[in-house]
């Protein structure tokens, strides 16, 4: 059984037309967001899930309240313990501070590898940005890499569940904890409204894909509440906060 927190380490100002594909009038609206990397901790295991992003290799709109790092020792673990860290997919802000916990096995889905690693990422114009080539050397450096297909159960009460839809090898982390099983979607939602509204964001990589992932966090979490989302800001008022930047899921 593990605990679970959210660590919030950044926010950014946005506009709903950022955040949900199609246009329609609500376009122009505020739309705050968020950037969190997740922990969770059982008697023998502690596991990252995303690496989050550092405030040198990030783009001036995005303000950070602490680095992922200093978010996860907040919590009493230090980032040199974590055992695991499983990457929900390679997009730069869930790969940019990987180095940061150095004894961590790397957990990746092999289609997400291939993807980023393969020649068709490298010609769509609307990936580039979402791409880091120093972070892909990172984690995807074979000494410490993780590749597994599909699903796969990293730890008794944890596992992880490839999806798609957000990128080629998106995939789910579902955690057992006393509140039952808990779904970290991370970008497969990235506001509990994408799932609520049936309504993806512009960034994707395959609409069927992102609609087979919405049916799949339903059912592999224990509650709506169960549900955690990538970049909601709401996630911080739903949970107890346990601390300036960290609240406590399960
Ligand atoms: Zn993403």
């Amino acid at each position: 059984m593990y605990t679970v927190h959210a660590i919030r380490y950044a926010t950014r100002e946005g506009l709903r037309g950022q955040h949900f594909l199609g246009y329609d009038d609500t376009w122009a609206e505020p739309h705050p967001t968020a950037y969190y990397v997740w922990l969770a901790v059982s008697d023998t295991r502690a596991v990252v899930l995303d690496a989050g992003l550092e405030p040198d290799r990030a783009p001036a709109a995005i303000a950070f309240d602490c680095t992922p790092h200093e978010g996860v020792a907040s919590l009493g673990v230090d980032p040199a313990d974590v055992d695991t860290l499983v990457l929900s997919h390679l997009h730069y802000d869930h790969t940019g501070a990987a180095a940061r916990f150095p004894a961590a096995r790397r957990v990746v889905q092999r289609a997400e590898r291939d993807y980023w690693t393969g020649p068709v990422a490298k010609r769509i114009t609307r990936e580039h940005w979402l791409r880091s080539e120093s972070d892909l050397a990172t984690v995807l450096a074979p000494d410490r890499l993780d590749l597994v297909d599909g699903e796969a159960e990293i730890a008794p009460g944890l596992s992880v569940h490839l999806v798609g839809g957000h990128t080629a090898g998106m995939q789910l982390t579902r955690v057992w904890t006393a509140r039952g099983w808990v779904v970290l979607a991370s970008d497969a939602i990235h506001f509990t409204e994408n799932l609520e509204q049936d309504r993806p964001g512009p960034i994707l990589h395959s609409m069927p894909g992102i609609y087979a992932a919405y049916d799949r966090i339903r059912e592999l979490a224990d509650s709506a509440e169960l549900i955690v989302p990538g970049h909601d800001p709401q996630v911080m008022d739903r949970f107890p906060r346990v601390g300036p930047h960290a609240v406590r899921i399960a």
